[in-house]
């Protein structure tokens, strides 16, 4: 394309997005990769309470204070991280902070470690900043659980930093807290910055979540309100980590998208500051259809790992993209395993944010694909 930077030459559109335009009116969309719950009532009220005292105006470039001290107080309790708001930055959604972070740190032909698979802006956004993607492996047969020796065996003289995702998508695979403290060793040691995407750290079953940051001072907290409180078009997330590494990725979010508008960043901090039932409920949910869906596919001979957390299976499909066209002849939409890098190649991403009376019916569905 004539017109196109070198460095947007070679970034590919979503394989998800192409997903979303399929299927027939009866089709079940098992492509989606956000909660199929309402947003709860009491942040929805924030927000129209915010609206109609008209907190419409430019809030402070790094967030609004309130809502930056909600985070600081979040990620000291569950995350045990010591940061305070000024190491905060509230960005749109943890994509932006991805983003901006990764601008920040880049420097053209420094190589980031991602995971494979791994989630799809990884690799874009590394190449965007002209740095190079080194995929860091991971199999079914470790349920696709990253360790300590995966990413040593993918570290280079060159390497900047190490993306992190747990819960992972597409596989639900959960780190264990010894990988995470070792990776975090080797993030101080080798003065390399780990950037942590955590958004699915509340959907997660029988297991704690860890954080990297509460390990070393090397990293960047990822994480955000679309998952966890069913928010995924308010756009609303943060960033945090030391200040030297928040005053370095501020100046690309000043000159990007100034911030999450006034009023959503009330209903954020209402999000964080009152009861999480609604995340307990949500999780709970999630849990039995993940047990549902885990079941009927073993039970149809297809082999996929139990996954520990998001919504997401991830299954082993043999020829996928024939199984994604034969599953969209029997109104089942999928995701191809390939769109989240050469590991995928044999597998299919299924999400399980559907109703659980949906998912039985696509389940049965799904019988018919594979005999
Ligand atoms: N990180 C991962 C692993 C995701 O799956 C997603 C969305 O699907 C995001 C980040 C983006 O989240 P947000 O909606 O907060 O931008």
């Amino acid at each position: 394309m004539k017109y196109a930077a070198k460095r947007v030459e070679n970034i590919n559109l979503s394989q998800i997005r192409k997903m979303f335009s399929k299927g027939g009116p009866n089709a079940i969309n098992l492509a989606l990769g956000e909660p199929d719950f309402n947003t709860p009532p009491h942040i929805l009220d924030s927000l129209k309470n915010a609206l109609d005292n008209n907190y419409t105006h430019y809030s402070q470039n790094k967030g609004d204070i309130e809502l930056r001290e909600a985070i600081t107080n979040k990620l000291s309790k569950d995350n045990n991280i010591k940061t305070t708001p000024e190491d905060i930055i509230v960005t749109v959604g943890a994509s932006e902070a991805l983003y901006s972070s990764i601008q920040a740190l880049v420097n053209p032909n420094d190589d980031v470690l991602i995971p494979n698979p791994g989630f799809l802006s990884y690799k874009e956004c590394v190449t965007l900043a002209g740095g190079n993607p080194i995929e860091v492996n991971t199999t079914i047969e470790n349920d696709f659980k990253t360790t300590v020796d995966d990413v040593q065996k993918s570290l280079t003289n060159n390497t900047k930093a190490i993306v992190m995702n747990s819960p992972c998508n597409p596989t639900g695979a959960v780190m264990d807290k010894e990988d995470i403290k070792a990776i975090a060793d080797i993030a101080t040691d080798k003065d390399i910055i780990i950037i942590a995407d955590e958004i699915y750290e509340k959907i997660i079953y029988n297991k704690k979540h860890y954080s990297f940051q509460a390990y070393t001072d090397n990293a960047i907290t990822i994480n955000g309100f679309s998952k966890a409180y069913a928010m995924t078009g308010l756009r609303s997330g943060y960033c945090s980590s030391n200040s030297e590494i928040i005053d370095e990725i501020l100046k690309v979010h000043q000159y990007n998208v100034a911030c999450v508008d006034t009023a959503t960043q009330k209903a954020c901090t209402t999000a964080l500051t009152s009861s999480q039932q609604c995340v307990n409920d949500m999780r709970n949910e999630f849990e039995k259809r993940r047990n549902l869906v885990v079941e009927s596919l073993n039970n149809m001979g297809l082999e996929c790992s139990n996954p520990d957390g998001a919504f997401y299976v991830f299954f082993h499909a043999g020829n996928s993209q024939e199984f994604i066209e034969k599953a969209l002849t029997e109104d089942v939409i999928l995701v191809p395993g390939l769109a989240f890098g050469s590991m995928g190649r044999e597998y299919v991403r299924l999400s399980y944010a559907q109703s659980y009376k949906n998912l039985e019916k696509a389940m049965k569905r799904l019988e018919k694909v594979v005999v």
